[in-house]
């Protein structure tokens, strides 16, 4: 008989996304007179198309595919050295980082799952709470953990709760880890992480010979010029991070699929026998071995992003998220509720009314406001309590969204 990973069947099997959609449903067809009125602030998928230089250079790229003399078949599996100098020179300029040290991808979510491939079965992982599930289930499947309690919390985990007392910004642990998952900007509570702050981590990884796995998607939104945009921006960080960015939150990729890992030279890992090896040299015979490349007409189009043209449209994309972002924090605010995130992230991390539970907020949302946003216990035991609304959305829904939320608690 052919066996399974067993692991799988430890997975608290995709509970929050699917209850949200069980949810909606239900009250849709409980309802269907206001069930057009639902607007969503739930999935962290942006909505608005995607900027016209990067529409133009992906067409020009399937017109170079269309033609025997510029066809191009495979590509170089660490991505197209066009892509990797742009990355290099735009977004890691005096970082000492090089092209050949960038790996690009179709997405973040797959390298962040994909990075245990290198990693061995005995480390102690850190993971914050509430965090983005996919670093724990990934981990689950791989078999690092034991089971999940009653809280589905999973054995073996070092879980770093992100609290109001702390910012949502995790404190150093005094244990030891071996490797730590980060992610600043964060989601879901959109907090940052402040120099002061990723400096202590990374000293704290290096006094632990650890890794930080660094998770940036959210970059672009940083508006602060105090708050850094890369754990390269820390000293010695070169020698215990790496770092994961995505073209997905910025040009508005989540539908193209691109995305990229810094890992330099200088991280390595321990061999079990005394020997250090470079995380690169691994992940390099991974990538190529498990991945043919991105394809070319979209690493034309993830180049685009850093033109004069698509930097100024990616702007206006930020922009017009992070003004949904301040409406909907002075809509929390003015329900009175407390506020957290939504300065330099697109999601707004808000405290539930008389001591709701997290769930009891999503159907008061639902059933009242006709608003779907994301419980925030759906994200780790520490963020019962609150709720994630989504600043991804059109400008008109955002103020209707508003209204509404100032209605329901003010009614
Ligand atoms: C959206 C997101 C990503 C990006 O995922 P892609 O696979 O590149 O679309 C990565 N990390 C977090 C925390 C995210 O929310």
């Amino acid at each position: 008989m052919a066996t399974i990973n067993t692991h799988f069947l430890k997975l608290k099997a995709g509970y929050l996304f699917p209850e949200i959609a069980r949810r909606v449903k239900a009250y849709s067809e409980a309802n269907p007179d206001t069930a057009a009125r639902i607007i969503r602030c739930g999935i962290g998928d942006v909505t608005e198309p995607l900027p016209a230089a990067v529409v133009e250079a992906m067409h020009q790229g399937v017109e170079e595919m269309a033609k025997r003399e510029t066809f191009k078949g495979y590509g170089p599996e660490q991505g197209y050295e066009f892509l990797r100098q742009a990355i290099v020179e735009n977004q890691f300029a005096g970082l000492g980082i090089s092209a050949d040290e960038v790996f690009i991808s179709d997405g973040s979510k797959c390298d962040t799952g994909n990075i245990l491939d290198i990693f061995g079965h005995d480390n102690v992982i850190a993971i914050t709470d509430p965090v983005y599930p996919v670093y724990v289930d990934t981990n689950v499947m791989a078999g690092n953990t034991g089971d999940a309690d009653a809280n589905g919390a999973y054995g073996g985990l070092m879980y770093l709760p992100c609290t109001a007392a702390n910012g949502f910004v995790a404190d150093v642990p005094e244990a030891r880890a071996d490797l730590i998952y980060l992610c600043f900007p964060n989601n879901p509570t959109g907090a940052v992480a402040t120099r002061a702050q990723l400096e202590a981590w990374v000293a704290y990884a290096r006094a632990n010979d650890a890794i930080i796995l660094f998770d940036a998607a959210y970059e672009a939104y940083i508006q602060d010029p105090a708050v850094p945009h890369s754990i390269f921006e820390i000293e010695g960080a070169h020698e215990c991070a790496i770092e994961f960015r995505s073209f997905s939150k910025n040009g508005g990729f989540t539908g193209v699929r691109c995305g990229y890992v810094i890992i330099p030279k200088t991280v390595t890992g321990g061999d079990g026998k005394g020997g250090r090896v470079p995380l690169h040299q691994l992940w390099s015979r991974r990538h190529s071995t498990k991945f043919n490349g991105a394809s070319y007409p979209v690493q034309k189009g993830a180049a685009a992003v850093f033109s004069p043209e698509g930097k100024a449209q990616v702007a206006a994309l930020i922009e017009h998220y992070m003004g949904n972002a301040k409406l909907l924090r002075e809509a929390v605010t003015a329900a009175g509720l407390p506020v957290f995130g939504g300065v330099n992230a697109p999601y707004v991390w808000a405290g539930c009314p008389d001591g709701l539970s997290s769930w009891d907020m999503f159907d008061k949302m639902l059933n009242e406001a006709q608003v779907v946003i994301t419980p925030g216990s759906g994200f780790g035991s520490a963020g019962e309590g609150y709720f994630r609304i989504s600043a991804f959305n059109s400008r008109a829904n955002v103020e209707e969204v508003c209204r509404r939320l100032k209605a329901l608690v003010a009614g």
